[in-house]
């Protein structure tokens, strides 16, 4: 315990969270898959996953194909979808680990049909369709060539034809209408399949989107996927950073780096042992904020490489000392706040969070 915070990881809040969403995509007759990529944002994919399993989840999305491997270890029993497709030359990996590539190009495709056909059977993959985001997915014009040769997708057992929104946390951004329309078009064209469309936010714009598979990631670890109202999901992390050392300093003394805080009246400075090394956003500097039970505290100057200034003159004397705890993510400041305060997404909080922290799991066994 000489870690300068420690990172608490409520287990039973991930799988509630996953309830909730298998809960409301159930009526459209959909299945609820995770996304465990990046260390399951960050909170660690070997803790989280068994407990998703647990839970009921039976599917699981994640980016690398060393991450597949890594997830198979955790859940030999769970079907596991590569999302950022197979490189020529790690198919036998994905064969002898039973993983599932999503294929991302009509070159994907080629690569997955002639392993089906080498091998005489039809293994399982996905198809990603581009509709609006140019990132990943067969772009336009591949999709042109496939809708008119759709016999591509004879070789090999596609479970299912997914696309991914771009702007789904903005219920009334015109892009979610225009993509789901193109995406029916694509699956009308291409036959039959089942398909997957909805990350976390596109759960909550409706049963249309949510075909037969959605495949959440950020909301089960507790970030709002509907910005615009309060958030159905349950806080799942908490940080707490120990202190190190408290300054009285003088009007006009200054804080940290640059000197960019100057104290406006007679002040008490607490040192914090987190910093930008641990992913406490530098951004944060004069704009972040703590608290103290109910009593906030203000980040001042700088953020440093493995510390933090807070202004805790207005926090009662005895609850700030050396070794006193500040809550830097807790209940009055979860995630989507202190991303909010960053100028940034919580899901950047979280894959940030850094290997020096104590890690603590609640929860999760049963
Ligand atoms: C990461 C990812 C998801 C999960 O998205 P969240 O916003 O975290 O719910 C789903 N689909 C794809 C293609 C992704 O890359």
């Amino acid at each position: 315990m000489h870690a300068g915070a420690t990172l608490t990881v409520d287990l039973n809040a991930v799988a509630a969270n996953w309830r909730l969403l298998a809960d409301r995509v159930a009526p459209s007759g959909a299945g609820c898959a995770a996304a465990v990529k990046a260390d399951a944002y960050g909170l660690g994919m070997r803790e989280v996953a068994p407990t998703l399993f647990r839970a009921g989840c039976r599917i699981f999305f994640v980016a690398l194909l060393d991450e597949g491997l890594a997830l198979r270890r955790l859940v030999p029993e769970a079907e596991i979808h590569v999302l950022n497709g197979p490189e020529p030359g790690t198919e036998p990996e994905y064969l002898e680990h039973d993983l599932i590539p999503v294929l991302n190009s009509l070159g994907d495709i080629q690569l997955w049909t002639d392993l089906c056909r080498w091998r005489n059977q039809r293994f399982p993959a996905d198809v990603h369709v581009n509709t609006a985001m140019s990132r990943l997915g067969l772009p336009a014009d591949e999709l042109a060539i496939l809708a008119d040769d759709p016999e591509r997708l004879d070789a090999f057992d596609v479970r299912y034809v997914m696309s991914h929104l771009s702007c789904a946390d903005e219920p009334k951004n015109p892009m979610n209408a225009m993509q789901l329309a193109a995406f029916k078009e694509v699956l009308g064209a291409l036959g039959g399949f089942n398909a997957s469309f909805a990350g976390s936010s596109g759960i909550f714009l409706g049963p249309e989107y949510h075909f037969q598979l959605a495949r959440p990631g950020v909301a089960l670890y507790g970030i709002n996927p509907t910005p615009d109202s309060p958030t159905p999901m349950r806080q799942v992390v908490s940080l707490k950073g120990k202190i190190l050392q408290v300054h009285t300093i003088d009007t006009d003394q200054a804080v940290g780096y640059g000197a960019t805080f100057r104290a406006q009246r007679q002040s008490r400075i607490a040192t914090v042992s987190v910093g930008y090394g641990d992913g406490y956003p530098r951004s944060l500097g004069n704009t972040g904020f703590a608290y103290f039970e109910s009593w906030r505290a203000p980040v001042v100057g700088r953020v440093s490489m493995d510390l933090i200034t807070l202004d805790v003159t207005d926090v009662p004397q005895d609850a700030v000392h050396t070794g006193a705890l500040a809550d830097l993510i807790g209940p009055l400041n979860p995630v989507d706040a202190v991303a909010r305060a960053a100028g940034t997404i919580g899901h950047e909080i979280l894959t940030n969070l850094g290997p020096r922290y104590n890690r603590v799991y609640t929860g999760g066994n049963s």
